[in-house]
């Protein structure tokens, strides 16, 4: 019997009626037990968290979407990591247990590293979990609707020159380059950001879908997934305390409430 390494259940879940799953892998900001006092002075404020995503998409579920939200941080276990960890990049990337962030600085202080037996503890007590739900969802909307999406939601700073150059689009769709989901709706989806102006479009950019996205999507068995890799300048201050920024979010929230919209009304009329 595996040691407990989380006191809490991995993920939050709210079931909707509609045919779509919204997936947040990386707004998780609590740090297991285990783990206090291990990050470095440069990760404690867990800068690379996908932050405020369930406020900024807050109408999800009033639009009926299944919501589905990490707890844990990701210096736990990167959810949207595939479990054997073989790299999702062929760029510089981070893996399904980062050591070190974004910027390439180490995320644990020295000699702290995870062991061995908490990386393994993870991936069965939060990653499985996380996965597991996804599974058993997309296979029940399926059942219930004949068709199901899930959109990845994501968020990254603009600019990380470790990991891409210059600044990033506002708005990166990803489709695993049109392999998980049908074009007509990736064409849908981009048509909807593009009305937004003010911002730029990058589909199948440097960000074409992690994991989650290539794993679940498969429009062949009408399930059909996209990644949305949001510039957190959209929305929030990207440098620490990474606070919400009402004013910038208000201009945003339409054009994501569109995107949202979107797929639940093309599911209506192509899905099935
Ligand atoms: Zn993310």
């Amino acid at each position: 019997m595996t040691k407990a390494l989380v006191s809490a259940p991995p993920f939050d879940f709210r079931a909707g009626k509609a045919a779509l799953l919204v997936s947040m892998p990386h707004v998780g900001t609590e740090i297991p037990e285990c783990m206090a006092g291990r990050l470095s002075a440069a990760c404690e404020p867990l800068g690379d968290t996908d932050w405020h995503l369930p406020r900024l998409y807050d109408f999800a579920a009033g639009l009926g979407a299944s919501v589905l939200t990490a707890r844990y941080t990701r210096f736990a276990v990167d959810l949207n990591r595939p479990p054997d960890d073989a790299p999702l990049y062929a760029t510089a990337t981070t893996g399904l247990h980062p050591d070190i962030l974004f910027d390439g600085t180490p995320a644990f202080k020295p000699g702290q590293d995870l062991q061995e037996a908490e990386r393994a503890g993870f991936l069965e007590q939060v990653w499985r979990p996380y996965h597991g739900r996804i599974a058993s969802e997309l296979e029940r909307i399926v059942a219930a609707h004949g068709y199901a999406i899930l959109f990845d939601a994501h968020s990254i700073a603009s600019e990380i020159p470790r990991l891409f150059e210059a600044t990033l689009p506002e708005f990166n769709l990803g489709t695993a380059d049109g392999a998980s989901a049908d074009a007509r709706l990736t064409e849908r989806l981009a048509s909807v950001l593009r009305e937004a102006r003010e911002y730029r479009l990058a589909v199948n950019g440097r960000f074409t879908g992690g994991y989650i996205t290539r794993r679940y999507g498969r429009p062949d068995e009408r399930v059909h997934a996209v990644q949305l890799e949001l510039a957190q300048r959209t929305y929030m201050n990207e440098k620490a305390p990474y606070d919400y920024v009402p004013a910038r979010a208000e201009r945003v929230r339409p054009f994501l409430r569109g995107f949202v919209e979107a797929m639940l009304d093309w599911g209506r009329g192509h899905g099935a």
